[in-house]
Protein backbone atom coordinates (compact mmCIF):
# COMPACT_ATOMS: atom_id res chain seq x y z
CA UNK A 1 0.00 0.00 0.00
CA UNK A 2 1.96 2.87 -1.36
CA UNK A 3 -0.33 5.62 0.08
CA UNK A 4 0.06 4.87 3.77
CA UNK A 5 4.39 4.98 3.58
CA UNK A 6 5.83 8.00 4.08
CA UNK A 7 7.27 10.44 2.38
CA UNK A 8 10.97 11.16 3.06
CA UNK A 9 12.65 14.27 1.38
CA UNK A 10 16.80 14.05 1.13
CA UNK A 11 17.81 17.69 0.48
CA UNK A 12 21.27 17.88 -0.80
CA UNK A 13 23.16 20.56 -0.59
CA UNK A 14 26.25 20.97 -3.72
CA UNK A 15 28.58 24.04 -4.31
CA UNK A 16 31.47 22.39 -6.69
CA UNK A 17 30.55 18.95 -6.22
CA UNK A 18 31.02 17.49 -9.87
CA UNK A 19 33.06 14.76 -8.58
CA UNK A 20 30.94 13.80 -5.93
CA UNK A 21 27.48 13.70 -6.31
CA UNK A 22 26.87 9.92 -8.44
CA UNK A 23 28.87 8.50 -5.65
CA UNK A 24 26.70 10.45 -2.76
CA UNK A 25 23.83 9.34 -4.97
CA UNK A 26 24.51 5.32 -5.77
CA UNK A 27 25.97 5.19 -2.03
CA UNK A 28 23.36 6.75 -0.41
CA UNK A 29 20.48 4.91 -2.38
CA UNK A 30 21.79 1.90 -1.31
CA UNK A 31 20.74 2.43 1.97
CA UNK A 32 17.31 4.01 1.20
CA UNK A 33 16.02 1.45 -1.51
CA UNK A 34 16.57 -1.20 1.95
CA UNK A 35 13.82 0.94 3.38
CA UNK A 36 10.85 -0.77 2.16
CA UNK A 37 8.51 1.22 4.43
CA UNK A 38 9.20 5.00 3.04
CA UNK A 39 9.16 6.33 -0.37
CA UNK A 40 12.09 8.66 -0.36
CA UNK A 41 13.19 11.20 -3.05
CA UNK A 42 15.97 12.98 -3.13
CA UNK A 43 16.29 17.08 -3.74
CA UNK A 44 20.05 18.46 -4.90
CA UNK A 45 20.71 21.93 -4.25
CA UNK A 46 22.76 23.56 -6.74
CA UNK A 47 24.19 26.35 -4.84
CA UNK A 48 25.80 28.76 -7.93
CA UNK A 49 28.63 25.56 -8.99
CA UNK A 50 31.02 26.88 -11.46
CA UNK A 51 31.60 23.29 -12.66
CA UNK A 52 29.24 20.90 -14.30
CA UNK A 53 27.34 19.92 -10.70
CA UNK A 54 24.12 21.10 -12.47
CA UNK A 55 24.82 18.81 -15.68
CA UNK A 56 24.82 15.67 -13.33
CA UNK A 57 22.32 16.83 -11.20
CA UNK A 58 20.20 16.70 -14.45
CA UNK A 59 21.69 14.05 -15.66
CA UNK A 60 20.92 11.53 -12.45
CA UNK A 61 17.18 12.89 -12.31
CA UNK A 62 16.70 12.14 -15.83
CA UNK A 63 17.67 9.00 -14.62
CA UNK A 64 15.63 8.62 -11.14
CA UNK A 65 12.00 10.19 -10.77
CA UNK A 66 12.86 10.13 -7.38
CA UNK A 67 15.63 12.52 -7.68
CA UNK A 68 14.77 16.71 -8.41
CA UNK A 69 17.19 19.26 -8.26
CA UNK A 70 16.70 22.94 -8.04
CA UNK A 71 19.57 25.62 -9.21
CA UNK A 72 20.43 28.41 -7.30
CA UNK A 73 20.98 31.57 -9.12
CA UNK A 74 24.24 32.30 -7.36
CA UNK A 75 26.23 30.70 -4.75
CA UNK A 76 24.05 32.17 -1.57
CA UNK A 77 25.96 29.43 0.89
CA UNK A 78 24.85 26.52 2.14
CA UNK A 79 22.49 27.96 5.31
CA UNK A 80 20.41 29.45 1.92
CA UNK A 81 20.61 26.03 0.14
CA UNK A 82 19.35 24.20 2.53
CA UNK A 83 16.43 27.17 3.20
CA UNK A 84 15.73 26.79 -0.76
CA UNK A 85 15.07 23.29 -0.41
CA UNK A 86 12.90 23.27 2.22
CA UNK A 87 10.37 26.30 1.72
CA UNK A 88 10.60 24.93 -2.59
CA UNK A 89 10.61 21.10 -2.24
CA UNK A 90 8.59 19.74 1.52
CA UNK A 91 5.02 20.73 0.92
CA UNK A 92 4.48 16.99 1.14
CA UNK A 93 7.21 15.73 3.13
CA UNK A 94 6.79 13.84 6.66
CA UNK A 95 10.50 14.24 7.54
CA UNK A 96 13.48 15.63 5.74
CA UNK A 97 16.90 15.01 6.08
CA UNK A 98 19.64 17.08 5.46
CA UNK A 99 23.05 15.86 4.00
CA UNK A 100 26.07 16.84 2.64
CA UNK A 101 26.95 16.14 -0.82
CA UNK A 102 30.55 14.59 0.01
CA UNK A 103 29.91 11.83 1.76
CA UNK A 104 31.23 13.40 4.91
CA UNK A 105 28.01 12.43 6.46
CA UNK A 106 27.99 8.43 6.25
CA UNK A 107 24.72 6.87 4.52
CA UNK A 108 24.63 4.31 6.79
CA UNK A 109 23.37 5.78 9.79
CA UNK A 110 19.86 6.72 8.50
CA UNK A 111 18.33 4.48 9.07
CA UNK A 112 19.06 5.13 12.56
CA UNK A 113 17.76 8.72 11.99
CA UNK A 114 14.49 7.55 10.94
CA UNK A 115 14.04 4.62 14.04
CA UNK A 116 14.36 7.96 16.24
CA UNK A 117 11.90 9.38 14.34
CA UNK A 118 9.73 6.84 14.40
CA UNK A 119 10.08 6.60 18.47
CA UNK A 120 9.10 10.36 18.16
CA UNK A 121 11.70 12.65 18.10
CA UNK A 122 11.25 15.69 15.95
CA UNK A 123 14.64 16.75 15.60
CA UNK A 124 16.74 14.19 14.98
CA UNK A 125 20.60 15.55 14.71
CA UNK A 126 23.76 13.48 13.73
CA UNK A 127 27.03 14.09 15.83
CA UNK A 128 30.43 13.37 14.88
CA UNK A 129 32.08 11.49 17.58
CA UNK A 130 35.73 12.31 15.63
CA UNK A 131 37.69 15.14 15.23
CA UNK A 132 37.27 16.11 11.53
CA UNK A 133 39.13 18.92 10.73
CA UNK A 134 42.57 20.68 11.35
CA UNK A 135 43.06 21.49 15.01
CA UNK A 136 42.48 25.60 14.41
CA UNK A 137 39.14 25.16 12.98
CA UNK A 138 37.89 22.55 15.89
CA UNK A 139 39.50 25.36 18.65
CA UNK A 140 37.96 28.21 16.89
CA UNK A 141 34.87 25.59 16.79
CA UNK A 142 34.99 25.06 20.19
CA UNK A 143 35.27 28.62 20.96
CA UNK A 144 32.55 29.45 19.17
CA UNK A 145 29.95 27.30 20.05
CA UNK A 146 31.31 28.14 24.08
CA UNK A 147 30.73 31.80 23.72
CA UNK A 148 27.20 31.74 21.66
CA UNK A 149 25.90 29.00 24.25
CA UNK A 150 27.22 31.35 26.87
CA UNK A 151 25.85 34.43 25.86
CA UNK A 152 22.83 33.85 24.08
CA UNK A 153 20.07 31.27 25.29
CA UNK A 154 20.86 28.25 23.11
CA UNK A 155 22.52 25.31 24.41
CA UNK A 156 23.70 24.49 20.63
CA UNK A 157 26.47 20.58 21.02
CA UNK A 158 29.30 22.04 18.80
CA UNK A 159 29.82 18.74 17.19
CA UNK A 160 26.43 18.41 15.71
CA UNK A 161 26.51 18.74 11.89
CA UNK A 162 24.06 19.84 9.95
CA UNK A 163 23.23 15.84 9.18
CA UNK A 164 20.11 15.75 10.68
CA UNK A 165 16.37 14.78 10.23
CA UNK A 166 13.69 17.18 10.84
CA UNK A 167 9.64 16.22 10.90
CA UNK A 168 6.84 17.58 9.04
CA UNK A 169 5.98 20.02 12.07
CA UNK A 170 9.22 21.28 12.37
CA UNK A 171 9.53 22.06 8.01
CA UNK A 172 6.40 24.20 9.01
CA UNK A 173 7.24 26.03 11.68
CA UNK A 174 10.80 26.67 10.25
CA UNK A 175 8.50 28.18 6.83
CA UNK A 176 7.40 30.99 9.31
CA UNK A 177 10.97 32.44 9.79
CA UNK A 178 11.15 35.27 7.61
CA UNK A 179 14.30 36.38 8.82
CA UNK A 180 16.88 36.72 6.50
CA UNK A 181 20.10 35.96 8.20
CA UNK A 182 19.82 32.22 8.91
CA UNK A 183 21.72 30.12 11.04
CA UNK A 184 20.38 26.64 10.78
CA UNK A 185 21.77 25.19 13.97
CA UNK A 186 20.52 28.38 16.11
CA UNK A 187 16.98 28.54 14.48
CA UNK A 188 16.22 24.25 15.83
CA UNK A 189 17.90 25.01 18.80
CA UNK A 190 15.43 28.08 20.00
CA UNK A 191 12.49 26.31 18.25
CA UNK A 192 12.75 23.69 20.96
CA UNK A 193 10.92 20.51 19.95
CA UNK A 194 11.53 16.99 21.39
CA UNK A 195 15.19 16.24 20.05
CA UNK A 196 17.72 13.40 19.86
CA UNK A 197 21.21 12.82 18.71
CA UNK A 198 22.80 9.70 17.28
CA UNK A 199 26.81 9.98 16.90
CA UNK A 200 28.94 8.94 14.08
CA UNK A 201 32.91 8.54 12.67
CA UNK A 202 33.20 11.62 10.09
CA UNK A 203 35.36 10.38 7.51
CA UNK A 204 37.32 12.55 5.16
CA UNK A 205 35.24 14.40 2.21
CA UNK A 206 36.05 11.95 -0.98
CA UNK A 207 36.97 14.43 -3.67
CA UNK A 208 37.48 18.27 -3.93
CA UNK A 209 38.07 20.27 -0.85
CA UNK A 210 35.96 21.85 2.09
CA UNK A 211 35.16 25.06 0.22
CA UNK A 212 34.84 26.56 3.94
CA UNK A 213 37.09 28.97 3.88
CA UNK A 214 38.28 31.03 7.23
CA UNK A 215 36.88 33.90 6.13
CA UNK A 216 33.53 32.26 5.35
CA UNK A 217 33.54 30.37 8.64
CA UNK A 218 34.41 33.97 10.62
CA UNK A 219 31.36 35.94 9.10
CA UNK A 220 29.33 32.78 9.90
CA UNK A 221 30.27 32.83 13.25
CA UNK A 222 30.23 36.73 13.22
CA UNK A 223 26.47 36.62 11.98
CA UNK A 224 25.02 34.07 13.80
CA UNK A 225 26.25 35.54 16.83
CA UNK A 226 25.17 39.00 16.23
CA UNK A 227 21.62 37.19 15.27
CA UNK A 228 21.71 35.78 18.80
CA UNK A 229 23.14 37.49 20.94
CA UNK A 230 23.85 41.18 21.50
CA UNK A 231 26.70 40.51 24.37
CA UNK A 232 29.38 42.29 22.32
CA UNK A 233 27.50 45.35 22.31
CA UNK A 234 26.44 45.24 26.11
CA UNK A 235 30.05 44.53 26.74
CA UNK A 236 30.89 47.89 25.70
CA UNK A 237 28.65 48.90 27.94
CA UNK A 238 29.83 47.57 30.88
CA UNK A 239 33.25 48.72 30.19
CA UNK A 240 31.78 51.87 29.50
CA UNK A 241 30.35 52.41 32.99
CA UNK A 242 33.31 50.98 34.80
CA UNK A 243 35.75 53.57 32.90
CA UNK A 244 33.16 56.30 33.66
CA UNK A 245 32.91 55.12 37.79
CA UNK A 246 36.63 54.86 37.69
CA UNK A 247 37.35 57.44 36.02
CA UNK A 248 34.93 60.20 37.79
CA UNK A 249 35.94 59.04 41.57
CA UNK A 250 39.33 59.80 40.38
CA UNK A 251 38.49 63.14 39.08
CA UNK A 252 36.25 63.72 42.59
CA UNK A 253 39.74 62.80 44.31
CA UNK A 254 42.04 65.26 42.21
CA UNK A 255 39.67 68.21 42.72
CA UNK A 256 39.05 67.43 46.98
CA UNK A 257 42.68 67.04 46.94
CA UNK A 258 43.68 70.34 45.22
CA UNK A 259 40.48 72.44 46.67
CA UNK A 260 40.00 71.18 50.08
CA UNK A 261 43.59 70.44 51.44
CA UNK A 262 45.22 72.97 48.65
CA UNK A 263 47.67 70.92 47.74
CA UNK A 264 48.80 70.77 43.76
CA UNK A 265 50.10 67.69 42.98
CA UNK A 266 48.56 67.13 39.71
CA UNK A 267 49.64 68.77 36.52
CA UNK A 268 46.87 70.48 34.09
CA UNK A 269 47.84 67.18 31.76
CA UNK A 270 46.62 64.96 34.62
CA UNK A 271 43.34 66.56 35.08
CA UNK A 272 42.86 66.69 31.38
CA UNK A 273 43.88 62.74 30.85
CA UNK A 274 41.19 61.96 33.52
CA UNK A 275 38.59 64.68 32.05
CA UNK A 276 38.77 63.12 28.78
CA UNK A 277 38.89 59.52 30.00
CA UNK A 278 35.41 59.85 31.90
CA UNK A 279 33.95 61.47 28.83
CA UNK A 280 35.12 58.45 26.72
CA UNK A 281 33.84 56.41 29.32
CA UNK A 282 30.22 58.07 29.13
CA UNK A 283 30.25 57.59 24.93
CA UNK A 284 30.72 53.53 25.52
CA UNK A 285 27.86 53.05 28.62
CA UNK A 286 26.06 55.13 25.85
CA UNK A 287 26.65 52.35 23.10
CA UNK A 288 25.84 49.80 25.65
CA UNK A 289 22.30 51.85 25.87
CA UNK A 290 22.12 51.76 22.20
CA UNK A 291 22.47 47.52 22.63
CA UNK A 292 19.30 47.51 24.35
CA UNK A 293 17.34 49.61 21.74
CA UNK A 294 19.04 47.49 18.96
CA UNK A 295 18.08 44.57 21.23
CA UNK A 296 14.14 46.00 20.73
CA UNK A 297 14.28 46.45 17.50
CA UNK A 298 16.04 43.16 15.96
CA UNK A 299 12.90 41.42 17.79
CA UNK A 300 10.69 43.15 16.27
CA UNK A 301 12.20 43.62 12.61
CA UNK A 302 13.58 39.95 12.53
CA UNK A 303 10.02 38.87 13.35
CA UNK A 304 10.54 35.53 14.60
CA UNK A 305 7.23 34.02 15.44
CA UNK A 306 6.59 34.50 19.31
CA UNK A 307 5.53 30.61 19.56
CA UNK A 308 5.54 27.91 18.05
CA UNK A 309 2.34 25.17 18.15
CA UNK A 310 4.13 22.21 18.53
CA UNK A 311 0.46 19.67 18.31
CA UNK A 312 -2.73 20.21 18.13
CA UNK A 313 -6.20 18.45 19.76
CA UNK A 314 -9.64 18.91 20.14
CA UNK A 315 -9.36 21.44 16.97
CA UNK A 316 -12.02 20.62 14.34
CA UNK A 317 -9.97 20.55 11.58
CA UNK A 318 -11.45 22.25 8.98
CA UNK A 319 -13.10 25.24 9.51
CA UNK A 320 -15.97 24.09 7.19
CA UNK A 321 -17.49 21.46 9.01
N1 LIG B 1 27.98 23.98 0.21
C1 LIG B 1 27.02 24.78 -0.40
N2 LIG B 1 27.29 26.11 -0.57
C2 LIG B 1 28.46 26.68 -0.16
C3 LIG B 1 29.41 25.85 0.49
C4 LIG B 1 29.14 24.52 0.66
O1 LIG B 1 25.96 24.31 -0.77
O2 LIG B 1 28.63 27.88 -0.36
C5 LIG B 1 27.72 22.54 0.41
C6 LIG B 1 28.79 21.60 -0.10
O3 LIG B 1 28.61 21.28 -1.44
C7 LIG B 1 28.63 20.39 0.80
C8 LIG B 1 28.16 21.00 2.11
O4 LIG B 1 27.64 22.30 1.79
O5 LIG B 1 27.63 19.50 0.32
C9 LIG B 1 29.30 21.11 3.13
O6 LIG B 1 30.35 21.82 2.55
P1 LIG B 1 31.88 21.51 2.85
O7 LIG B 1 32.15 20.04 2.72
O8 LIG B 1 32.68 22.43 2.00
O9 LIG B 1 31.95 21.95 4.37
P2 LIG B 1 32.62 21.22 5.61
O10 LIG B 1 32.38 19.73 5.46
O11 LIG B 1 34.04 21.58 5.52
O12 LIG B 1 31.91 21.81 6.79
MG1 LIG C 1 32.46 18.53 3.93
Amino acid sequence: MTENKRLITFIIPAYNEESNIRRFYSETNKIVSSLNNYICEFVFIDDGSNDSTWQVIKEISDLNSIVKGIRLSRNFGKEMALTAGIIEWTKSSDAVIFMDADLQHPPSIIPSLIQQWELGFQIVTAQRKSIRYSMWREIGSNFFFFMLNRFSKLNIQHKATDFRLLDRKVLEALQTFPERNRFFRGIIDWMGFEKASITFDSPDRINGASTFSFKNLFNLAINSFTSFSLMPLRITGYIGLAVTTISSLLFLYMIIIHLVLGLTIFTKLAYFVVFNTLLFGIVLAALGLIALYIGNIHTEVSGRPLYIVQDRVGFIKNNLL
